[in-house]
């Protein structure tokens, strides 16, 4: 019979040693037994998401995971954002992730707009309402953050960004980074969108509002990330299978629906530190059986990596641990362990570091790993694999991979 696939994909998981933790990383400082266990019953190896050296985003780093090339299909973080919030994307459309901003003296004084929590709705509407050069549609997301989508096949996805990306300046020119006419196109569209942004939003009644309560108004769109939608096979014609996914942030959701896999919502599945990993163990039991993959991000281990807190990364990673025992009740199933891409605390940014990696299973060769770390792991059977093969890897061992030759 063959079986089915669990990817847990723990985001940001790998690490470097820390120096308050005598040398450990936060995984191997952390008390894991339910990790550590899966370990022993499993074969274990490390993996280069991409490639050796090369620093994963968490959108390459799933679509990796998925077995797609990220040189081939990726151009850039647009797209998948405005797949994971719902819109409606065909290849050749250039998305862009937007963030409303605040301007004042012609320079970005807060990026976010103070992380503006209310009235993006009715800004966002303002902006729908102008009267612009091609069709284009924009969704407001959560706070500051918001999706444009350039709806014509004239432009190219190649241009670099209004955003300075600091605070302080003034906003950029974007320009095609290659200098192709189509994507030349796309900057020009993306100058006057931004400019035109502000005319719109100054004195809109929620900013007047937002001043007159000392709050920084949100008076200026600053898009960046350009991307072209990629024309991704399905998973199902890709490799035969029927795949799903749980997954608490829009990018890792972009990657997926854009790989025609079910997303499936989980009640309390945040992608930050409050997320209920224990609803997220349930989800994966009452849903497995009418998939062969599941493909399920939780993001926590992440943020602390980012912040540079090794007890956060280590508290969470507990917390992972002790909802693990759930997925006991699922049998005929492989499960891979792993992440998406390293995010050391000591570097508070993705590393392009080696994850580890846990396979059990039925048939796995086992091996002489007795806990989940990021040394513990390489000494293991798998030995050190790139993630574009681990889909391959899982697919064979559940019997669902297909003879190549004769
Ligand atoms: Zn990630
Ligand atoms: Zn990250």
């Amino acid at each position: 019979m063959a079986d089915r696939i669990v990817m847990l994909i723990l985001d940001g998981i790998g690490d470097r040693p820390v120096v308050e933790l005598h040398g450990r990383t936060p995984l191997e400082a952390a008390r894991t037994p339910n990790l550590d266990s899966l370990a022993k019953k499993g074969v274990n190896g490390i993996m280069d998401t991409i490639k050796p050296g090369v620093i994963p985003g968490s959108d390459t780093g799933h679509l990796a995971l998925l077995g797609y090339d990220p040189y081939e299909v990726y151009t850039g973080r647009g797209p998948f954002e405005a797949a994971g919030i719902g819109m409606e994307l065909r290849p050749g459309e250039v998305a862009f992730r937007c963030n409303f901003a605040t301007l004042k003296d012609g320079k970005v004084v807060d990026r976010r707009a103070g992380r503006i929590k209310q009235g993006t709705d009715e800004l966002a509407d303002a902006i729908r309402g102008m009267e612009f050069d091609v069709d284009f549609e924009f969704i407001e997301s959560v706070e500051h953050r918001a999706v444009l989508l350039l709806k014509d096949p004239t432009l190219g996805p190649y241009v670099s960004d209004v955003d300075p990306h600091e605070e302080g300046l003034p906003i950029l020119r974007s320009e095609a980074v290659e200098g192709d006419e189509a994507s030349q196109r796309t900057a020009g569209l993306i100058n006057k969108f931004a400019e035109m942004s502000v005319d719109v939003l100054s004195e809109h009644p929620v900013n007047s509002k937002r001043e007159e309560n000392g709050l920084p108004p949100a008076n200026i769109i600053l898009p960046r990330g350009a991307g072209s939608v990629p024309d991704l096979k399905p998973l199902k014609e890709l490799k035969g299978i029927n795949s799903a996914a749980i997954a608490g942030i829009p990018l890792v959701r972009g990657v997926c629906e854009l790989a025609e896999m079910e997303v499936i919502q989980v009640e309390g599945a945040t992608g930050g530190l409050d997320t209920d990993i224990g609803a997220i163990m349930e989800a994966i039991i009452d849903n497995i059986d009418d998939h062969d993959l599941m493909l399920v991000n939780i993001k926590g281990p992440d943020l602390p990596g980012h912040d540079g807190d090794h007890q956060q990364k280590i508290d969470f990673i507990q917390r992972i641990d002790g909802a693990l025992p759930i997925l006991d009740q699922i049998d005929d199933t492989y499960i891979a362990i792993t992440g998406d891409h390293s995010t050391p605390v000591t570097v508070k940014n993705h590393s392009g570091d080696p994850l580890p990696l846990t396979i059990c299973g039925e048939e796995v060769r086992v091996d002489d790993v007795d806990s989940y770390g990021e040394r513990s792991c390489a000494k293991g059977g798998l030995g050190r694999i790139k993630g574009t093969d681990l889909l391959n890897v899982l697919l064979d061992l559940a019997k669902k991979a297909e003879k190549f030759g004769a």
